[in-house]
């Protein structure tokens, strides 16, 4: 299997981050790169650097005036008197008749929907690689490849077209589903990642050409918080065509296969031609945002039925946070998708 990864997302390292009151350090470290490469190391796949994709691309999903803000938001904000080393919003527009601002701190709030995805100078770059990565592998389907996975950070899967948030800046998924989409007429989005997948949710929430399930810890009390409820199902003419299955935190291998078969079911009603995949892997029992307790053997299953679906598959990395088992968490699900011994424990 083709495996996409640019080392210029590692210059990508937020510090920032603001939790139940506390400024803490950012979950989502270059550390994390390591650690997914050491899990393909494992079933001996090797990444090869992406091409430069044109920002067409990004702008078949994002706003330009986002790509801006991410692209020379970080210099505006140098220019502040007493300026900090990222950019973190502190004001949001609250109200669906605000205006679009002018000041970078202003924009920042408008652009950004939490404070957890700081922007460094190199994250536009970062970033920018990071899609890039996408957009190779869902290319490399496109052209016949069963499969092809993005080694991508920052994830992408919080970030709604106009704003980031929660560690995701650009939404690699979505980039990767518009970059099918001009191949093939029906594309689905699983994301199995603990969160619940907003911004994909979000992007195509009025669409019917591109099917979103998404499979996550119940929101109520757990980030994404406003959004991942079952009674959203689109609108428009995308009514019908996003689907959630929120999970009790509580909830194991047994229980999250089973909500798999239930999205797998839903994805082979709708018969796409190609699957994108948002493969979160801090569903991990051992993950440090606690979201659920599933184990290396619940993800390779997962690997397994996946890949018995027998659909084209872009694999997008999106969460799954710093532990030494992210890399056996990875190769675990791989290795149960290609067929291979993880190596596990
Ligand atoms: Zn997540």
């Amino acid at each position: 299997m083709r495996c996409f990864y640019a080392p210029e997302t590692r210059a990508h390292d937020p510090q920032f981050r603001l939790t139940h009151g506390r400024v803490v350090t950012n979950a989502e470290r270059a550390e994390r790169a390591t650690l997914l490469q050491e899990g393909l190391g494992r079933l001996g796949l090797t990444t090869e650097t992406p091409p430069e994709a044109p920002r067409a691309a990004l702008e078949a999903v994002h706003t330009a005036r986002f790509l801006d803000f991410l692209e020379t938001g970080w210099q505006a904000w140098q220019k502040l008197p007493n300026a900090g080393p990222e950019v973190v919003p502190n004001a949001f527009p609250r109200v669906p008749y605000a205006s679009y601002p002018e000041a970078v701190t202003a924009r920042a709030g408008w652009h950004m929907s939490d404070t957890s995805a700081p922007i460094g100078p190199e994250s536009w770059t970062a970033t920018r690689r990071a899609a890039d990565c996408g957009v190779a592998a869902a290319r490399a389907v496109a052209e016949g490849a069963p499969a092809a996975y993005a080694l991508c950070r920052p994830p992408g899967h919080h970030t709604t077209a106009d704003a980031a948030g929660g560690h995701c800046l650009l939404n690699v998924s979505a980039i990767a589903a518009a970059e099918l989409r001009q191949h093939h007429d029906r594309i689905a989005i699983l994301d199995i990642d603990v969160h619940h997948g907003n911004g994909t949710q979000d992007i195509f929430y009025d669409r019917a050409d591109v099917l979103t399930v998404s499979m996550h810890a119940e929101t109520h009390d757990y980030y994404p918080f406003f959004t991942g409820y079952a009674h959203e199902t689109g609108t428009g003419a995308g009514t019908g065509y996003n689907l959630n299955l929120p999970l009790p935190r509580s909830t194991r291998d047994a229980g999250w296969l089973q909500a798999l078969d239930r999205a797998l079911e839903r994805i082979s009603d709708y018969a796409p031609e190609a699957l994108v995949l948002s493969l979160g892997l801090d569903a991990h029992e051992n993950d440090p945002l606690d979201g659920m307790k599933v184990s290396f053997d619940g993800f390779a299953e997962a690997g397994r039925r996946i890949a018995a679906a027998g659909y084209p598959v872009v694999i997008v990395q999106e969460g799954g946070y710093l532990s030494p088992d992210l890399s056996t968490s990875l190769a675990s699900f791989l290795g149960g998708f290609l067929g291979k011994d993880t190596g596990a424990a």
